[in-house]
């Protein structure tokens, strides 16, 4: 199979010091990303951390298709424990950051302990160096990273950078990487901000060999050709379809659909998109560059699910107003999802749907943590009783848009996810629309043979995560193509995707997490009964935890043991 290669980098900023391990028997079970950020993370965190102490550790890690310059390619992988669900949990971020990454020639680096001061850590192939900026506390990121441009010669391609939000450890807080991709769901920002570190830069030339099929350059070229709506609208492109069959969360998730759409759809975000936005050697372009002549605000985005949070679900009909919302999340470092959703909390609380001002205002004081943003910065599931609100979160994380109580395989998957109400855990919404042309789309009602294909979905998204392969490549991406490009049997992929899950499903048992974790707050057919048979699937027990059999010496055994 192949793997990302490279020792591991771990860096206690406690202590200021770094130290290489070579970690040739992880790498070889792993590929890297996602896989080997669980995997380091399973062995080396205690399985009590606190999410915001210096026993908690953060992991950055690349795949072996960041060696290649593939299309699809441009993405890099964090993990840690999530100071907003509790439990292990990695974010996936795109940009251009991964390719610089790879030149420190590290496969992995961890960032452990806690430092006195705010500092910044710089990762080369030379060393790690520590650098106290005490002037950069409450900076924004761009203002993080015109400093780091400015000091060091590294552009934002080179850094993840953390805002006011992370340093005040907000619990959706990003980690935001060439300035406007983030390392979204979960709050890792957070993790980065209690162990004051404000920036991670990554510089070298000691990319190691990783030799990759020429089947790279085809899947490229169809890439380039092909002809696709996300090419022009991102994946606000399924805004209207959504809205159409009643799958679009709106005004706090008390409705399915939106009379404002046409103000937000797609064709109005393209209309404000002035230029073609890619990843690393992506040529598929599905980013968002937006312009609004008038005001001169620009920003990247918004995509459908900032569309959903601050649009529909807030009462938000004005397409500039939702690019203020999303630029803002991004300056301060938020997660346009989670943040989105926790002020249509509070604007159904105070019955202020619709008000821009408001939101952008609650933006800034959550970032801040000021006034009523002190409270709003700790989520709906935090908070939803004393806002007198539904509590609209699975796991502590708050909802995507592809609702559930319309693609009912979608609820199940929120339900299932280790990390919680994502909906790029096992992508089960195209399925049900369905948006690609897939012979095994189904009935968007009811869960009837769906909890097998709910184990595959979440089984090869961790593949994809690990590889790391964009999940948008789904039309290029076929069983074939990942055996050749990863080296492996198809079915051997899905083996190491689910014990991906596992590991991350056996590491928060042991902080609590079980069957009554795996809720939902709305009903949808037979939902207990395709419960069960995902555990069934999974091999897990009855009350959704790993049975102790499945270790051996700490590791997942084989599926077929
Ligand atoms: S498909 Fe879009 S998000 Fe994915 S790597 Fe390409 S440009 Fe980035």
């Amino acid at each position: 199979m192949k793997h990302v290669r490279g020792p591991l980098c771990s860096i206690d900023v406690g202590e200021r010091t770094a130290e290489t391990e070579e970690i040739d028997d992880v790498l070889e079970s792993a590929i890297g990303g996602r896989a080997l950020g669980t995997k380091l993370a399973h062995d080396r965190i205690p399985f009590d951390a606190d999410p915001l102490g210096a026993d908690n550790r953060l992991y950055f890690a690349t795949g072996p298709l960041q060696h290649s310059t593939m299309s699809f390619t441009g993405r890099m992988s964090a993990t840690g424990v999530s100071p907003l669900t509790d439990g292990l949990l990695s974010s996936n971020a795109g940009g251009f950051l991964s390719r610089n990454f790879t030149g420190t020639g590290y496969s992995a680096v961890e960032i452990t302990g806690a430092s006195d001061d705010l500092v910044i850590v710089h990762v080369t192939d030379d060393g790690v160096e520590f650098e106290a900026v005490p002037e950069l506390e409450e900076a924004t990121v761009p203002e993080t990273c015109e400093y780091i441009e400015d000091e060091h010669g590294l552009g934002s391609e080179h850094t993840t950078v953390i805002g006011p939000a992370g340093e005040n450890r907000v619990r959706f807080a990003s980690i935001m990487t060439s300035e406007e991709r983030a390392f979204g769901r979960g709050g890792l920002g957070a993790v980065l901000g209690a162990k004051n570190v404000k920036a991670v830069t990554f510089d070298g030339d000691s990319t190691r060999e990783v030799e990759i099929p020429p089947l790279q350059m085809e899947i490229h070229g169809e890439a380039a050709q092909a002809e696709h709506p996300m090419k022009d609208q991102g994946t606000t492109s399924v805004a209207e379809y959504a809205n159409m069959v009643e799958a679009l969360p709106s005004y706090y998730f008390s409705e399915l659909t939106f009379e404002g759409i046409d103000g937000i759809s797609g064709d109005r975000v393209e209309e404000k998109k002035y230029k073609k936005g890619t990843c690393s050697s992506c040529a598929f372009a599905c980013k968002l560059p937006t312009r609004d002549e008038e005001s001169g605000l620009e920003t990247e985005g918004p995509e459908y699910e900032t569309l959903m949070a601050f649009g529909s679900n807030s009462g938000i009909d004005d397409v500039v107003d939702l690019m203020k919302s999303n630029k803002l999340c991004d300056v301060y470092g938020l997660d346009t999802i989670s943040a989105g959703d926790t002020v249509a909390a509070y604007l159904a609380s105070e019955d202020e749907f619709g008000n821009a001002d408001l939101i952008h205002d609650l933006v800034e004081k959550i970032a801040h943590r000021e006034g009523v943003g002190d409270t709003l910065a700790e989520g709906v599931d935090r908070i939803h009783d004393d806002l007198g609100v539904e509590n609209w979160s699975v796991k502590g994380m708050e909802f995507a848009a592809h609702d559930g109580r319309t693609l009912n395989g979608q609820g199940l998957a929120f339900a299932t996810s280790n990390r919680g109400a994502d909906h790029m855990y096992a992508e089960f919404y195209p399925y049900e629309y369905p948006l690609v042309d897939a012979d095994d789309a189904f009935d968007k009602e009811g869960l009837e043979e769906k909890p097998p294909k709910l184990v595959e979905l979440e089984n090869i998204n961790a593949i994809k995560d690990s590889a790391v392969i964009c999940k948008f490549s789904r039309d290029f991406m076929t069983d074939d193509r990942f055996e050749t490009l990863l080296d492996a049997d198809y079915e051997e992929l899905l083996a190491l995707g689910g014990e991906i899950v596992t590991l991350e499903r056996h590491f928060n048992n042991q902080r609590g997490f079980d069957r009554g974790d795996d809720t939902l707050p709305y009903e949808i057919p037979d939902f207990e009964q395709g419960l069960a048979e995902y555990y069934g699937e999974r091999g897990w027990n009855d009350d959704g935890t790993v049975p102790d059999a499945t270790f051996e010496g700490g590791h997942v055994a084989p599926a077929d043991d």
